[in-house]
């Protein structure tokens, strides 16, 4: 069956291309074009919107958000073996698919972007998770994106979308439901990608909330939680002693039993400890 957009099949354009896997880069591929417009459309409504994609590789999510109706795609790509395909993408949708090669860690992409910006990638797990963190904690709220779309390994997914009390809620949970919505709108076999991972995978998708759910000071709260988890065994009054004389007494104030440990401390409950530890 031809592709709706007239460029060859995914598997010819590696072929051509010479684009084997490597393992260095995370390079498992998404080759179903009808997966990827799946993946395209969980991003949400992309017309009016540029979306930013890291790792597009031969460019399967690509070609799903152009066709999807991205307004503009800005691509970052580590392998530059890739960019031969992609510039065959951008010669299909003129004007619309603009690349970078470079590593994601090191480019600020901002300057290439307009808002409405929505973020879309299927990235090695390291990358991704590094990424996540950094999309999470800007200085300022709200953020540069309006929503991102990432697949993860599903161990890391649970991670992001876990609440207290289960083994996954930790710092990831934390840092994602103060000021995001996140859920798993698809999960992925395997043998989705080519070559196959070792583990299954799923698709988070985090909208950016207008102000965070409970004020803190993001920095005091990220201490906090860093410091809780470490130590995510110990009773919080241990765990915690490091921060004030009377971590007791702020713990109680915060509505926490100085006994209690991590795991089963709520979102909320852990602002408060913010504020309680920033009074002074
Ligand atoms: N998006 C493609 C797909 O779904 O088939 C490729 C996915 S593959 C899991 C990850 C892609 O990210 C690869 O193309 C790899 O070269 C690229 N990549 C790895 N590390 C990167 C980095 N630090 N910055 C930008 N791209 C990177």
């Amino acid at each position: 069956m031809p592709a709706i957009d007239g460029l060859p099949p995914l598997r010819d354009v590696i072929v051509t291309h010479g684009l084997s896997a490597k393992k260095a880069l995370g390079q498992n591929f998404l080759l179903d074009l009808n997966l990827t417009a799946k993946i395209a459309r969980l991003a949400g409504d992309l017309s009016g919107s540029d979306v930013l994609e890291i790792g597009p590789g031969p460019g399967g999510l690509t070609r799903g958000l152009l066709a999807e109706g991205a307004r503009r795609v800005l691509a970052i790509e580590k392998d530059r073996r890739c960019l031969p395909a992609l510039a065959e993408i951008a010669a299909a949708y003129p004007g619309r698919l603009e690349v970078i090669e470079g590593d994601a860690l090191d480019i600020d992409p901002l300057a290439h972007l307009t808002p409405p910006i929505r973020v879309a990638a299927n990235l090695p797990y390291n990358v991704g998770t590094e990424l996540l963190v950094r999309w999470l904690t800007p200085p300022d709220w709200p953020p540069f994106w309006d929503s991102l779309t990432l697949m993860f390994q599903r161990e890391v997914a649970e991670r992001i979308v876990a609440t207290p009390g289960s083994k996954a809620y930790g710092r990831l949970a934390l840092l994602a439901q103060w000021r995001a919505d996140p859920h798993i709108v698809l999960n992925l076999p395997p043998e989705a990608f080519t070559p196959a991972p070792k583990v299954s995978s799923a698709v988070v998708h985090l909208t950016a909330l207008p102000a965070p759910r409970h004020a803190a000071d993001p920095k005091v709260l990220e201490r906090v939680v860093a410091m809780a988890f470490n130590q995510r065994r110990k009773m919080l009054r241990a765990a915690l002693k490091g921060l004030a004389p009377d971590i007791q007494d702020r713990l109680i104030a915060a509505g926490i039993k100085p006994t209690d440990r991590a795991e089963t401390v709520s979102l909320e409950q852990f602002c408060a400890l913010a504020r309680a530890v920033a009074a002074g």
